[in-house]
């Protein structure tokens, strides 16, 4: 088993991306002051599961994700993956089939975590378990810090032994033999505690004999006046069946009825519709009617006013017609003296007609003279 790959990702200094990958054997990390290389260790036990902010050199956990700096905004996650490989055969079910172990644990700055293995969501525990299975355990490791190297040298045989029995994965074995002595130990208080409950009860058991005694009578009792309800409840149920019953007849009869009701209702309702309709024809019947005596009358109105006028023409004519009879008869007279006239002037033309050769003969006789005297006169 060896570590293999760190990778972070807003954990403390390393804001950008960071891959640091381990070869095998005994690897070095060199920079100035400052760099991050024990922050690098503090990444290292923050993955594994550390709890303590003080044990990362910090107040809060909160620490851990990257503040900013001057030139960087503050982040709101760190992230930090622990890459362990050539461990297959020390894993346990259902990691057995993985070569290596990845394993991630990501810190949001409004407190929630997520831990995974193998980018498998999981809880701290099943990490812990995991690594106290594998010989690991979560404090298998040692970050001896600068200047501690003397005190680690000068530990007691007692805390080197502890240290060196963890890396060789008997940790685990002393965790289980604690957990089963807490165990044990809880078990026996428990064991005390049911002894003092038993001599209790015993001491409680004749009252108890009592209350039990009546607690009998109190269910007797109790059954009879069950068997006396459900008797009374049968009754009433019996009751209640039957006015159900009727009920629901007399209901079918009432709706029945209902929907007759309805269905003249229904009937009623299209004759008052067909009567409104006819209404309303007859209405507008009666005002065409209207429309036409009152268009006659204003006919009739006409007419009158026509016939006034025809009586005053005839009246008028009447007066012209006799006039014209008086002009006619004035007529006719002057017309019989025209004749009588024409008559005695035809007669007049016949005699002129008579004596018209012999007149043009004179007058050419004349015509002739004059033109003989014109000569003369010349
Ligand atoms: P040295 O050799 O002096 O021990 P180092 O290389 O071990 O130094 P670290 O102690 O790992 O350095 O890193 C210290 C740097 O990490 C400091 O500059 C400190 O500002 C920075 N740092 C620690 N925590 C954060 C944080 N949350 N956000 C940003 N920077 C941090």
């Amino acid at each position: 088993m060896r570590l293999k790959k760190l990778e972070l990702f807003g954990f403390k200094s390393f804001f950008d991306k960071t891959v640091v990958s381990f070869r095998p054997g005994i690897n070095g990390i060199v920079g100035p002051n400052g760099c991050g290389k024990s922050n690098l260790s503090d990444a290292i036990l923050w993955v594994m599961g550390e709890q303590s902010p003080k044990n990362l050199r910090g107040e809060r956990m909160e620490d851990v994700i990257f503040s900013g700096t001057e030139t960087r905004k503050s982040l709101s996650v760190a992230e930090v993956s622990l890459t362990i490989g050539d461990i297959a055969k020390e894993l346990p079910p259902p990691y057995t089939p993985y070569g290596e172990l990845t394993l991630c644990r990501r810190l949001y700055r409004s407190g929630e975590s997520d831990y995974l293995i193998n980018k498998m969501p999981c809880r701290l525990k099943d990490i812990r378990d995991l690594l106290i299975d594998t010989g690991a355990g979560y404090k298998a490791h040692t970050i001896i810090e600068q200047g501690r190297v003397d005190e680690m040298i000068t530990a007691s045989p007692m805390q080197r032994r502890e240290i060196v029995e963890e890396a060789a994965g008997i940790a685990k074995y002393r965790l289980r033999k604690a957990e089963a002595l807490r165990k044990l130990e809880s078990t026996e208080r428990n064991l005390v505690r049911v002894r003092d409950i038993i001599s209790e009860v015993k001491r409680q058991r004749g009252g108890l004999d009592r209350q039990a005694r009546k607690a009998e009578q109190y269910k007797q009792l109790k059954e009879n006046l069950q068997t006396l309800e459900c008797r009374l409840a049968h009754q009433e149920w019996t009751e209640w069946t039957q006015a159900n019953v009727s009920l629901l007849e007399k209901e079918a009869k009432l709706n029945d009825l209902g929907a007759r009701l309805v269905s003249e209702l229904a009937s009623l309702e299209v004759k008052q519709t067909k009567a409104k309709l006819a209404l309303t024809q007859k209405n507008e019947d009666l005002n065409a009617a209207r429309q036409q005596v009152s268009e006659v009358e204003s006919g009739i109105a006409r007419l009158e006013g026509r016939i006034q006028t025809l009586h005053a023409q005839r009246t008028e004519w009447l007066a012209s017609r006799a006039q014209f009879d008086q002009e006619i008869t004035n007529i006719k007279d002057e017309r019989q003296s025209l004749e009588g006239e024409a008559e005695v002037l035809k007669q007049s033309a016949e005699e002129i007609e008579e004596t018209l050769p012999e007149n043009e003969d004179l007058l050419s006789e004349n015509e002739a003279a004059v033109t003989a005297l014109e000569e003369e006169i010349r």
